[in-house]
């Protein structure tokens, strides 16, 4: 199994866009980063996003920085509705207080583990207006690890259904 790896577009409804947007923002206001995750079907080479997930997260402020953290049951229990509901997740987002770029954390403890997945981190809280240049998105892949996709790369893989 090469997990996504062979996924070469990404549907992206915007309602799931602007439900993820609210929720950075609001966590943001109270200073706080936090994770979502966008889960859905595959066909062929398509990926359809059809929900967003927010996981039941504690938010941490730390010396190094600010962090979340999702615990075993939670990520068990996202797993199991995954799989009653017969989806997938594609990728995790979460916010960042200033720039955007995926940290030694983020590298090191994903939640989106499948090859081929994609981690999307997005700046300043959220609070800009939505500008997909604006984010920073990786892919895991194989041998290498967490890899940033090019401005180019990330507008032929992902598209937003309006
Ligand atoms: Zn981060």
């Amino acid at each position: 199994m090469n997990g996504l790896l062979h996924i070469d577009t990404v549907k992206l409804p915007f309602q799931c866009i602007e439900f993820v947007y609210k929720y950075l923002r609001e966590a943001g206001e109270a200073g706080a980063e936090c994770v979502a995750l966008w889960a859905g079907v595959i066909n062929n080479s398509v990926f359809e996003i059809k929900n967003t997930i927010i996981p039941a997260q504690t938010a941490y402020n730390i010396e190094m920085g600010l962090l979340y953290s999702v615990d075993g049951d939670e990520l068990h229990r996202i797993n199991m509705w995954l799989y009653q509901n017969g989806m997938t997740l594609v990728a995790q987002i979460h916010s960042h207080p200033r720039e955007a770029y995926h940290s030694e954390t983020d590298d090191r403890y994903p939640i989106m583990a499948v090859v081929g997945g994609l981690s999307i981190v997005i700046p300043d809280f959220a609070f800009r207006p939505f500008s997909i240049k604006d984010w920073a998105v990786y892919r895991l892949l194989p041998q290498r690890g967490w890899i940033k996709l090019s401005e180019q790369e990330v507008f032929t893989l992902i598209q937003i259904q309006h």
